[in-house]
């Protein structure tokens, strides 16, 4: 049997669906499911935190809160196409990859988020969370590691870090600060001094890449001991020069 064609007032034309009742065209309007804003869905290696150098499955959502100076991913800023939950956990699951990551932009800037981390939880995915850190990650479903980042200075950004967030946070997540020069590392080494960051999960510090020599980060943190895991981030050195979806 052929579906019939509705109409969607987010999504346009649609086949099949619940009627709602008649548009003004007189085309039967449906209820369509809360959607998802996806810049990308690719598979890869994981090059940063504490699984770097697994293949993972990557969801970037898009739009972002933040407008970090050396960001890389800014065309997850606007572009992306309006997927359900469902959608994207098919599109996952072709990869059959057991671990996966959302990231963006912020992903924590759409709801759906959150049950989109449920239902791949659910299906028995290893399910990690990349956020820039401005928005709470009280809702994010228990199971999920955090990697929450606290923005330094020189990301312009670092008056929106919302630091109830660290918390919150268990030995299973973790905390990342990428540094651009020696007043961002002395800014984040204070912070996670000061705060104790480290008794409560792992700490990264990253490097701007390209701007900050990773060995000058390294040296600095052998040079006052600070217990935090220098990364660099391997997709870069795997894939020099892409754009996206490495
Ligand atoms: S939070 Fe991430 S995606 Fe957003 S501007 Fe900063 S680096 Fe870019």
């Amino acid at each position: 049997m052929v579906p019939a064609l509705g109409f969607c007032q987010r999504r346009g034309p649609v086949l099949g669906g619940g009627s709602q009742g008649q548009g003004r065209s007189g085309s039967r309007l449906v209820q369509c499911p809360p959607m998802l804003w996806v810049s990308e869905i690719f598979h890869s290696i994981q090059g940063e935190s504490s699984r770097a150098g697994w293949p993972c499955v990557f969801v970037r959502l898009t739009g972002c809160n933040l407008r970090c100076v050396w960001c890389d991913t800014a065309y997850a800023f606007h572009e992306g196409r309006s997927m359900s939950v469902g959608e994207v956990v098919a599109e996952v699951e072709r990869y059959r990859c057991p671990l996966v990551e959302l990231t963006g932009g912020e992903p924590l800037l759409q709801p759906e988020a959150i049950p989109l981390m449920e239902e791949l939880l659910r299906r028995g995915r290893r399910v990690l969370l990349e956020t820039g850190g401005g928005l709470s990650i009280a809702d994010v479903p228990r199971g999920v590691v955090r990697i929450v980042d606290v923005k330094c200075p020189g990301s312009g950004e670092s008056d929106r870090n919302h630091w109830a967030n660290l918390e919150i946070l268990e030995g299973k997540d973790e905390i990342k600060f990428v540094v651009a020069d020696r007043r961002d590392y002395s800014w984040a080494s204070q912070q996670v001094r000061e705060r104790d960051l480290t008794r409560r999960c792992s700490v990264l510090f990253s490097p701007v890449h390209g701007v900050l020599h990773p060995g000058d980060l390294a040296r600095w943190v052998l040079d006052d001991g600070l217990p935090v895991r220098v990364q660099i981030q391997l997709h870069k050195i795997l894939w020099p020069g892409a754009e996206r979806g490495v």
